[in-house]
């Protein structure tokens, strides 16, 4: 008997928790906004009057202190970026001889790879002035972007020809002298 009337009344409980669940979602589905995101625009342009003509209206002191304290929020902001230099600075000196050594040898074994690498390519566009289809001379034309691009990277000298009887084209690299 006890039992049955508690489970009874376990049972409402249940339901009623349910419709009261069902009746929050749906509240919190409605896209309500609050006073401050309503009047956001408002409030804030009310707050940026008021402040500028109490500081408009109030006497030097507050003036003052508020000026010091924009004054030291400036300076606090510079000697951040300063202290951000210092510590470059010394993370560079404290870059020992050993790794100037490093670089200076990953530098040269570059050099060296480029360096061969432009004689092979010097190498491979070495071709003959003459046609090989017509026998005739190659003229000159102008050069590409790219070429002049490739010309100033390698210190090299590009020349584009190209047949007048067919529309045979080659490149030739040649160092300076
Ligand atoms: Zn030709």
């Amino acid at each position: 008997m006890i039992w049955n009337l508690f489970n009874f009344h376990h049972h409402i409980f249940i339901i009623n928790s349910n419709v009261v669940v069902k009746k929050r979602k749906a509240v919190s589905k409605k896209p309500s906004k609050s006073f401050f995101q309503e009047y956001n625009f408002e409030i804030t342009v009310i707050l940026l009057l008021g402040f500028g003509v109490f500081l408009l209206v109030e006497d030097l002191e507050i003036k003052h202190y508020i000026a010091t304290f924009i004054r030291s929020v400036l300076f606090g902001i510079i000697n951040v970026f300063g202290v951000f230099r210092d510590k470059i600075i010394h993370t560079v000196k404290k870059i020992e001889f050993s790794d100037f050594v490093g670089i200076a040898f990953i530098l040269l074994a570059l050099y060296l790879i480029t360096n061969r690498w432009r004689e092979r390519m010097i190498l491979r566009y070495s071709s003959a002035l003459e046609c090989p289809n017509c026998d005739k001379k190659l003229h000159r034309i102008h050069k590409t972007t790219n070429q002049m691009l490739l010309s100033f990277m390698f210190f090299l000298k590009v020349k584009n020809y190209k047949c007048s009887i067919c529309s045979y084209k080659t490149v030739r690299l040649e160092k300076y002298n």
